[in-house]
């Protein structure tokens, strides 16, 4: 593909299975007023949707598809991620960036670092060996400032509630057709665990049995006030350390207690992955697992034309302009539409059993588009979180509508 040059960018012509899925892109993409629209839910899907190799995506959405959804879990990035990186024509708060520790002093102490540190991170002349000590640094002398600012979760919730942080439309949704799964979700952060909680009570109001934090975690006293930090810290550039021994500490401490990935070994076992980041190194958090088949998808929110060509060849599928998870959702609809098949279902849309492992990508049957598993010849397929079966083209137009509907019964 040749590169992106100014506001003019390529249309990459890629088929997505049999259906001309994915056709990008885009001019002026960065603008103030794309972001509104987004905002407004005028958004469309192929408009905002880059997939570098679809055959390779196709194969991976077939082989997740095929192996069950008992072996899929998903790794998700928060800031960026799940959350919207514009709110109200702003960029929106990071978990760290909304906390207001109710004494300026510390604030402003907490500022100068970022402002110190900040430009450190992203430099592109200081070794990695380096950069890794100064962010354990930062993390280090912001989490002591916390504790001796005397931060309290009272502060945490009224940060929350007066922050300018909010998810991207379709997270709700993403989560409760995993969660009706029992597929889990891991919520990997350089940030604070305790303020993700705060955010997910607050904005979604309610906690998934599925979802869990693995991210800094504080202790309180009886008092509410911030004593110390348990577990390894973590930050922005360690994330690639074995997620899975880094949460192990922190699992048993959000939600039901007994969601489905408490036992870790039980997640081990999952070796299907559906990646979740907006940033490259976020492609790390799954480096502690030994997966059989990994789907990343990219959230490219900002200096698209400068980023475009390596998140397309990280990335399996990459979202631009800060886009609604509803393109995630449909992923996920694909990756999991054999899951709960009857057992009529079973003689349809997938090309028969093993044999269908030869088929996907080899653009041969005809029938390599997601959803065309699980459907029938009547144009048919099963409604995700129902038991009924709907149209297949009329869930593919509009899947953000079909979950919004969903969500109302
Ligand atoms: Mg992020």
């Amino acid at each position: 593909m040749s590169s992106l040059n100014g506001s003019i960018c390529n249309f990459i012509p890629s088929h997505y299975g049999s259906e001309a899925y994915i056709e990008v892109l885009c001019c002026g993409y960065s603008s103030k007023n794309q972001v509104k629209k987004m905002e407004a839910g005028h958004h469309d899907l192929s408009k905002v949707t880059v997939v570098g190799d679809p055959q390779l995506l196709q194969r991976k959405i077939d082989a997740v598809r095929l192996a069950g959804t008992a072996k899929l879990q998903v790794i998700a990035d928060f800031d960026g991620t799940l959350t919207k990186y514009f709110v109200n024509g702003r960029r929106g708060r990071s978990s760290h960036g909304i906390l207001k520790q109710g004494n300026a002093e510390y604030d402003d102490k907490r500022q100068a670092l970022y402002e110190y540190y900040h430009p450190l991170e992203f430099s592109p002349t200081i070794p990695i060996e380096e950069k890794t000590k100064l962010m354990e640094e930062w993390w280090g002398k912001t989490h002591n400032l916390l504790i001796e600012g005397g931060l309290t979760y009272d502060a945490i919730k009224e940060s929350v509630a007066s922050s300018a942080i909010a998810f991207r439309d379709g997270v709700v949704e993403l989560f409760e057709f995993l969660e009706e799964r029992d597929i889990p979700v891991l919520i990997f952060s350089a940030g604070l665990a305790d303020i993700i909680e705060e955010v997910l009570r607050q904005k979604v109001h309610r906690s998934f049995k599925n979802v869990k934090i693995v991210s800094n975690r504080m202790v309180f006293d009886n008092d509410g006030r911030l004593i110390s930090f348990k577990g390894k810290l973590i930050h922005s550039l360690n994330k690639n350390e074995h997620a899975l021994e880094m949460a192990a500490p922190v699992h048993d401490h959000f939600g039901d207690g007994d969601g489905p990935i408490n036992d870790n070994a039980s997640v081990k076992k999952r070796t299907n992955v559906l990646l979740l980041g907006d940033h490259l190194g976020d492609l790390g958090m799954s480096d502690g697992l030994d997966y059989e088949t990994r789907i990343s998808a990219g959230f490219l929110n900002d200096n698209i034309e400068n980023n475009l060509s390596n998140y397309r060849k990280a990335f399996d599928v990459v979202y631009l302009n800060d886009a609604p998870m509803w393109g995630v959702v449909k992923l996920v609809s694909q990756m999991c539409s054999t899951d709960k098949m009857s057992g009529n279902d079973k003689s349809s849309g997938i090309t028969g059993g093993a044999g269908a492992a030869k088929a996907p990508g080899s653009g041969s049957t005809g029938s390599v588009s997601g959803f065309d598993s699980g459907a029938t010849k009547d144009g048919t397929m099963k409604a995700p979180g129902q038991d009924v079966r709907i149209s297949r083209e009329g869930f593919e137009k509009n899947p953000a509508g079909y979950f919004r509907d969903l969500q109302k019964k």
